[in-house]
């Protein structure tokens, strides 16, 4: 009966579940608090006292027990709404009680609804000698005598009967004396029954260090196994033309980032395995010549080469850039997006399957089943976030041995994120920008500062720039939204009228064609102002414009704002970005602005939006399993979680395939996630 509830309640099936199921604090007993101490700031209580009387009162929903406990200060009202029964059976006016539960003021005087409930009998002194573990529980359990006192008698009493061979070790010895961690049964029996603060701190050390080091050793696994096992496409020479391309046609010189990122990507798909690699880097950091000259290697061993993009914007953008530079070296590339017309699409398929095309250029259209290459030997995704993981999937299909997988991230994904949600993927990093950017310098401003905002705007234009003013387009709001940015258009236009100045205006609900014209016209430079949504977020490339302006900027996230930004500083002039607001902010949108205006670095934004907004909420990364740990957190370990996966890297250096007999203890729980012992089920 119990068992049916905890299971339903707290999904605790086994004896393991309960000893997992973790104190979320202590208390100390010898605290006792009294009631003429408490204040509407207390939150929780712990009281001793005499019970002076109960009775049910109310109706129906209405209906519930009222008691009163009386201490040596004052009186504490206990009510109860549900399981009156129970409670009935354990009220005797007279006895003596000890109450825990979080404290209400209601007409001036404490209460207590639902508090965790103990006769207190004369031999029983009121302060025990050690910390009191005190677990999650719900209403319903409560109500049944599964309080979280209740739950930690049962867990002692479980504990009572674990014997040391119960809980095996996991963690080899050398590595738990080098780190100083406490054995695995003492851990536990610790965490749950601790003498001291400090043992607890030791035994959540150790039980956090199991969780992050295990889940690395997975991971890691998990990649040499595909390094070991998996076939790929080789591409065993550096040929024509990327050493043309290389040699004559690069626009600028590669960064030292840039080359050792190729290197990295050559020695990788020389291996004759498959490449899975996520390429991160900041806006601007030059990604894009990476993924030509890794395509071009793809053609020169007689391979396709795909690359696909988000959105038909960009997708457009990448096959001008590259378009044009591919063209000087003679190879063909073609676009295909969701708008390319029925004759020439059949065209591109047909080239496609007969091989002539080399390099196809997209959008989501190049995954459809009907695509078909004749060899495809690399995918490129541009802005990873965008695309899921069945997505990718659909690629794979797309040849006999699965093409080389290199994935762009569009804003850097801070590291322990992407230890723990891509360790499976090979990583590099361009961490370094182009030479000769100037920072963008970023200014905060007011609502009531706009006209000087619009006369500022003026003065660059007057100098030939750009400029870019986005309006927020939130999903769930979108009429509103998109009547606010209809306003703002409005307001814009007569600040900056024609035909003096030209606007162009792109939005999510254009068509297609209307959309592409407003942003070919301002990449042409015949409009000065692009009025916007963010549907020009990421990737697209002007690097005239000098002005990025965002209205409401308080409803964007770090990484957008980040990503917006991004789109001016791309020329050789001084840029800016101006975070437009209202005058009223809260906490976090304070936080946000703070930091955008104090840092250009894309990879420490990627970690304050990771403590802002906690790991389940990053783009992309929600789906992944990988973030489920049950002590642990990416954000407040993150010094652990670098310790865990550098000592599960040289320990498979060591023993890739765990067979040493220090290893095999370990070895044996990559199989179980909940160690090796089969728990008998609770009665
Ligand atoms: P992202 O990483 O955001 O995709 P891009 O590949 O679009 O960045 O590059 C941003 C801009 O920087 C482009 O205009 C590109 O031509 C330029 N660029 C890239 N690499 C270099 C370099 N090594 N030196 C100078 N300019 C570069
Ligand atoms: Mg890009």
């Amino acid at each position: 009966m119990r068992a049916d509830l905890l299971k339903k309640e707290l999904n605790i099936f086994t004896f393991g579940d309960l000893l997992e199921h973790f104190p979320f604090r202590h208390i100390d007993r010898t605290k006792v608090n009294l009631v003429s101490e408490m204040t509407p700031l207390t939150e929780f209580a712990q009281v001793a006292g005499v019970l002076l009387s109960f009775e049910i009162i109310g109706q129906r929903a209405g209906k519930r027990m009222v008691a009163q406990l009386k201490d040596k200060t004052g009186i504490l009202e206990l009510t109860w709404f549900q399981g009156l029964n129970w409670v009935q059976k354990l009220l005797e006016p007279g006895k003596s009680y000890l109450v825990f539960g979080r404290v209400g003021f209601f007409n001036g005087k404490p209460q207590m609804v639902h508090p965790e409930l103990e006769l207190l009998t004369p031999d029983q002194p009121v302060g025990k000698n050690f910390l009191e573990p005190v677990y999650s529980t719900t209403e319903k359990l409560r109500s049944r005598g599964l309080g979280g006192r209740q739950i930690g008698k049962l867990t002692q009493l479980l504990m009572t009967q674990v014997r040391e061979k119960d809980l095996e070790e996991n963690i080899p010895g050398s590595l738990r004396s080098q780190l100083k961690l406490e054995g695995r049964y003492n851990a536990f029996r610790q965490i749950h029954f601790p003498q001291s603060e400090e043992e607890y701190q030791r035994a959540v050390k150790r039980l956090k260090f199991e969780e992050l080091f295990l889940a690395q050793i997975r991971m890691n696994l998990l990649r040499s196994q595909r390094h070991r096992f998996s076939k790929g496409v080789l591409f065993e020479k550096v040929g024509d033309l990327f050493n043309d391309c290389y040699k004559h046609h690069l626009p600028f010189e590669l960064t030292g980032a840039q080359k050792r990122v190729i290197r990295e990507i050559r020695a990788d798909t020389a291996t004759g395995k498959q490449m899975n690699r996520l390429l991160q880097g900041d806006v601007g950091s030059g990604k894009t010549i990476v993924a030509v000259l890794t395509m071009l290697l793809a053609v020169d061993n007689g391979y396709q080469a795909c690359l696909m993009a988000p959105t038909e914007i960009l997708a457009q953008q990448h096959y001008q850039s590259v378009g044009s530079l591919l063209e000087k070296l003679g190879v063909t590339v073609k676009l295909l997006t969701g708008s390319v017309r029925a004759a020439e699409r059949k065209k591109i398929l047909q080239e496609l399957a007969a091989g002539e095309l080399k390099i196809l250029l997209g959008t989501h259209a190049v995954i459809e089943e009907v695509v078909q290459f004749k060899n495809l030997g690399l995918v490129i995704i541009d802005e990873q976030h965008r695309f899921g993981v069945a997505q990718r999937a659909r690629l794979w299909k797309k040849a006999e041995i699965p093409p080389h997988m290199l994935v762009m991230t569009a804003t850097p994904i801070p590291r322990t994120l992407a230890m723990t949600a891509y360790g499976d993927l090979d990583y590099s990093v361009i961490d370094e920008l182009p030479p000769g950017r100037q920072p963008v310098t970023t200014v905060h401003r007011y609502e009531s500062q706009r006209s000087n905002v619009m006369d500022f705007i003026r003065l660059e234009i007057s100098k030939g720039r750009q400029v870019y003013i986005i309006f927020p387009l939130i999903e769930e709001s979108a009429k509103m939204d998109y009547e606010n940015l209809m306003k703002g258009y409005e307001n814009v236009k007569a600040y900056f009228p024609e035909p003096r100045y030209w606007i162009s205006m792109v939005h999510g609900k254009q068509p297609a064609e209307q959309k592409e014209l407003n942003m070919k016209r301002f990449v042409e430079q015949d409009t000065q102002i692009m009025v916007s949504t963010t549907v020009i977020e990421v990737g697209v490339n002007v690097p005239n414009a000098s002005v990025m302006v965002i209205e409401s900027a308080e409803k964007f996230g770090l990484s957008q704002l980040h990503q917006l930004r991004g789109r001016v500083g791309r020329g050789a002039e001084k840029s800016y970005c101006v975070l437009l607001t209202g005058s009223k902010l809260g906490n976090d949108a304070r936080e946000r602005i703070h930091i955008m205006t104090s840092t250009n670095n894309g990879f420490e934004i990627a970690e304050k939006d990771l403590e802002l907004r906690g790991p389940g909420e990053i783009e992309g990364t929600r789906q992944s399993g990988a973030l489920n740990f049950r002590l642990a957190s990416i954000v407040q370990d993150r010094d652990l979680l670098e310790t865990a996966g550098k000592m599960a890297v040289s320990l498979l250096e060591k023993d890739p395939d765990l067979v040493s007999a220090e290893n095999l203890q370990l070895k044996k729980f990559l199989h179980y996630r909940k160690g090796p012992v089969q728990w008998s089920k609770i009665a």
